[in-house]
């Protein structure tokens, strides 16, 4: 058994997305084994997007040159660098402005492979890339180039664990052991 923790931003709550979001979850065995309904101070966020963490930072500035790259557009010119890691520390800021500024639900999913299914459900990060059938390619369009063009991070939905380990550092930042609990579905019987 895997845990891993979702995230549905402000523009899924605010679009009226979580119960549609949820529902594929469900459908595929995730199992909610918590959840709260919240607006996320800058603390948090800020501990959830660490600025220690380059990886991830290098990361999305990655996911932005190879965007540009696509549109023709000069990274310098728009965003003033053409540094992963600089890029990165400029979108953190962006995000925790996003995920701060209106209430989001934060949930824990339980499933064999619980990280990589709620991946392959979500879709990529950059929703004009997600495929059909996963949740930011049938609901959003966004890029790197039009929220960076605006000085934002890409609205895409969800937030989900990237790998066991991610999912790990993150339980624990939102959820308290005991408001993680422990249930059988249905399902489990039957795939025993
Ligand atoms: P994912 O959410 O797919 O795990 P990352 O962990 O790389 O993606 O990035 C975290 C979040 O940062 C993304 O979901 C998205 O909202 C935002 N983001 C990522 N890359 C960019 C970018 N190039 N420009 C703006 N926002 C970005
Ligand atoms: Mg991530």
């Amino acid at each position: 058994m895997e845990q891993t923790l979702i995230i549905l931003k402000p523009d899924a709550v605010s679009r009226g997305l979580s119960g549609e979001i949820i529902k594929r979850f469900e459908q595929a065995g995730l199992k909610i084994v918590a959840g709260r309904f919240q607006k996320v101070d800058r603390e948090l966020a800020g501990k959830h997007y660490p600025a220690d963490r380059e990886s991830f930072l290098r990361g999305m500035g990655q996911k932005t040159l190879e965007n540009y790259e696509k549109m023709g557009a000069d990274p310098v010119k728009m965003l003033g660098s053409k540094d992963t890691l600089e890029i990165g520390k400029m979108i953190r800021e962006w995000l925790i402005d996003y995920i701060t500024s209106a209430p989001v639900l934060a949930l824990v999913l339980e499933a064999p492979h619980a990280v990589e299914l709620v991946r392959k459900i979500g879709g990529h990060t950059l929703p004009l890339l997600s495929p059909p059938g996963t949740i930011r390619g049938d609901f959003a369009y966004d890029s790197s180039f039009l929220a960076n063009t605006a000085k934002r991070a890409i609205k895409n939905l969800v937030h989900a664990s990237g790998s066991v380990e991610e999912a790990k550092y993150e339980i624990p930042l939102w959820f308290k052991a005991s408001e993680i609990h422990a249930y059988e579905r249905v399902e489990e019987k039957v795939m025993r």
